[in-house]
């Protein structure tokens, strides 16, 4: 029998409900499985820990993570906590500390969810976004002089490095390669941003000769908006900058049906770190502790999780335990247009696992 080491950081928010309902799964299918078991450590990092410490998560807490196989995240956000102080002091400090530059999120239309994208089946929509998620627009450089003067000024330094770019790019091919349409979309805005931009150009052409069989092409972030609406059939696998990607998938999320179903990976794919799995939205403190979190987008992380274990046959148990319940309209959450409570959902996914198991 196998055991998996999982940290659970629920953070802040609604990560403090959705995080433990993932983990619930998580117990539901190691209570059935003979071949696995996971050993589940929780961290209480975020906002009520830098109330008591003056920090997100301990100087040292990346040692505390370094031997798990796998980080189950919430959220981090606080409304009395300024955002760069709660993301760069405990999300941005663990992806970047475990080098996790592969940012993944998946987008599909779940059964018995309709999106707002009317015209559009759920075969027509059905996309992996790649983040660049170490450096570009949010690599931190940048700074501001002559606070409170007339010439005050600030600038945020969008750096990207050939190393960089290059792992990226390949990492993205490689997962294009590995879907079935093995066609990758490159999103860039070289036409108006004349340095970072045409390297990443330049790196996608080189790169895309190592992989003859992906047939890929080339979209302006602005015009690939437009496209992801009028035309989501003609995309498959996406990869674009950490901003670009970051604006994108909250797009793609919400045409899927809500930001409370998509799920996202931040891997290491060199596998010398601990990857970190979580939904893509934030902590929602405005309906926060009052059972209305659509746990989905954590689920789908779990999958994401499994995956990332190599176990794919217990993902894709979990995942079509999810789709079973998704197709239920009794069983949707606000955010659906249901009445259902992040309880009645989780306890519904669980007991399908069960019952699959
Ligand atoms: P943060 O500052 O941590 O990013 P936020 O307040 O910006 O958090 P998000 O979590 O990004 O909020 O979500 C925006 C809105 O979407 C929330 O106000 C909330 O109503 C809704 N929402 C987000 N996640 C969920 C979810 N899992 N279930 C239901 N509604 C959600
Ligand atoms: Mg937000």
């Amino acid at each position: 029998m196998k055991t998996y080491k999982i940290a659970t950081i629920p953070g802040d928010g609604i990560g403090k409900e959705v995080v433990p309902a993932g983990q619930q799964v998580l117990a539901a299918l190691a209570s059935a499985s003979d071949k696995f078991q996971f050993e589940f450590e929780n961290f209480d990092w975020g906002g009520d820990y830098f109330r008591e410490h003056g920090v997100m998560m301990p100087d040292d807490g990346l040692n505390a993570l370094r031997d798990k196989d796998a980080i189950l995240f919430g959220s981090a956000g606080d409304p009395h906590i300024p955002d760069h102080i709660t993301l760069w002091g405990l999300r941005l400090k663990i992806c970047q500390g475990f080098d996790q530059y592969a940012n993944v999120r998946p987008t599909r239309i779940l059964p018995g969810i309709d999106g707002p994208l009317k015209r559009c089946g759920p075969d027509d929509l059905n996309w992996v976004i790649v983040r660049e998620n170490s450096e570009g627009e949010y690599a931190g450089v940048g700074g501001r002089v002559h606070q409170g003067h007339p010439i005050e000024a600030a600038t945020d330094v969008s750096m990207m490095t050939r190393a960089g770019v290059e792992r990226i790019m390949r990492f993205a091919f490689k997962l294009a390669r590995s879907r079935p349409r093995k066609q990758l979309t490159v999103i860039t805005k070289s036409n108006a941003q004349r340095h970072a931009m045409v390297m990443w150009d330049e790196i996608a052409l080189q790169v895309s000769k190592e992989f003859p069989d992906v047939k890929w092409d080339k979209e302006l972030v602005d015009a690939s908006t437009a496209r992801m609406v009028n035309n989501p059939a003609s995309l498959d696998t996406i990869v674009a900058t950490n901003l670009h990607a970051d604006i994108l998938s909250d797009l793609a999320a919400a045409l899927a049906g809500s930001l409370g179903i998509a799920p996202t990976g931040n891997i290491d794919p060199e596998r010398r770190y601990p990857s970190m799995f979580e939904p893509i939205h934030g902590s929602a403190f405005d309906i926060m502790g009052k059972g209305l979190a659509n746990p989905v987008g954590t689920f789908w992380s779990v999958v994401m999780l499994l995956e990332h274990l190599g176990e794919f046959d217990a993902a894709k148990l979990v995942m079509a335990a999810i789709e079973k319940v998704t197709a239920d309209k009794s069983l949707h959450t606000r955010d659906l247009g249901g009445k259902a409570t992040t309880a009645d959902v989780t306890k519904a996914v669980c007991g399908q696992v069960l019952a699959a198991s």
